[in-house]
């Protein structure tokens, strides 16, 4: 038989599925994977299961419901006070993760070079491959996630065609400051590229970070699509509803690529996460509250251990470094020991 896709064939299997299988075996606590033990607001569900029962089982507009898409718009003015159309900038997906591909597939050709930092969520290098493009990484150090600008500088060249950006940023917890974003947005426009910005951490930062997304800097609305999650936001991380934001030619670029991945995401769900996005400021607040207390246990936990953890400012994820406790291995040997 001919051989399959080279790059899917090459792929092992992810390492969630691998320590979530291996917690499972033993009855672990498992945290390997990120996702709240809590399950999100009750009136969202309600709103998601009344609209089941109402007529909201058909398809829907290929860039999601309009109330949503006004939802996702007034949410951009309210927070960061951005002016997207609600009709031409933006696109609900099926997740972030299919926002994340569609955003990729809109702007990217083969050859193309693309920027990103690590260490990195997992899906993007496989999908930079898969559409042809070359990754360009650069890696930020432990303790402080600090920018390596020189190295970025370097990174940038006539190939350049975009910025993949995670802030708050999975797995480091760094929030990137006005400052660092000022840099990026200057080697942005020396370069002539885009940026797809992945927020889906938006509203998890802690006292002391602010999150600031990039498309808010002089000159970076017209090169930057803003993807947002609803299983982040409302902890309901199974049903994968994401949103996109950006400039209408882009959007439109954007729609194109969702209209040939998913064509639509479920309507019921789209109309909770509408009233979701309405919530008034405490919601927000207090879900970062909640998860700032829940970092903390986690990290005097870890601390009492004998693990040395360093500060998170946003996100699900907290770093523990396990050489002090003096285990012989690397990571995933030690992780698999604990876990087994
Ligand atoms: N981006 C990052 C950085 C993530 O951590 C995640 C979820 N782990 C996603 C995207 C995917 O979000 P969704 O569940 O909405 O597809």
């Amino acid at each position: 038989m001919k051989p399959a896709n080279s790059l899917l064939s090459a792929a092992g299997t992810t390492i969630f599925t691998v320590m979530s299988a291996l917690a499972m075996r033993h009855q672990a606590i498992n945290l390997g994977q990120g996702f709240p033990d809590t399950e999100g607001p009750r009136d969202v569900v309600e709103a998601a299961a009344a609209a089941l029962l109402d007529q909201r089982n058909q398809y829907p507009p290929l860039t999601g419901l309009p109330e949503l898409r006004e939802a996702v718009a007034a949410a951009n003015r309210r927070f960061y006070g951005l002016e997207i159309d609600p009709a031409a900038g933006v696109v609900v997906t099926s997740g972030a993760t299919e926002a994340i591909t569609a955003c990729l597939m809109a702007l990217l050709n083969p050859g193309d070079e693309v920027v990103l930092m690590e260490p990195l969520y997992d899906t993007y290098m496989p999908v930079v491959r898969l559409l042809g493009a070359t990754p360009r990484l650069v890696r930020l150090q432990p303790p402080h996630w600090d920018l390596p600008r020189a190295e970025l500088a370097a990174a940038f060249g006539p190939r350049t065609k975009l910025l993949l950006l995670n802030t708050p940023m999975n797995p480091t917890g760094k929030v990137f400051t006005p400052e660092e974003l000022g840099f990026l947005a200057g080697l942005l426009q020396r370069h002539d590229a885009y940026a797809v910005c992945d927020e889906v951490y938006e509203h998890l930062v802690f006292a002391g970070a602010r999150h600031v997304p990039l498309m808010t800097l002089p000159g970076m609305a017209g090169r930057c699509l803003r993807i947002g999650s609803a299983g982040k936001t409302f902890s309901l991380t199974g049903w994968k509803v994401g949103y996109v934001s950006g400039p209408p030619d882009l959007a439109g670029l954007v729609a194109k690529a969702h209209q040939n991945l998913t064509f639509a995401t479920p309507p019921n769900l789209q109309r909770a996460v509408a009233l979701g996005l309405a919530k008034p400021e405490a919601y927000f607040a207090e879900l970062a509250e909640d998860l700032r207390r829940q970092r903390d246990l986690l990290a005097a936990g870890l601390e009492r251990l004998g693990f040395r953890t360093l500060p998170a400012q946003g996100s699900y994820f907290i770093t523990a470094d396990f050489a002090p406790l003096g285990f012989a291995g690397g990571d995933l040997a030690f992780c698999e020991a604990i876990t087994a």
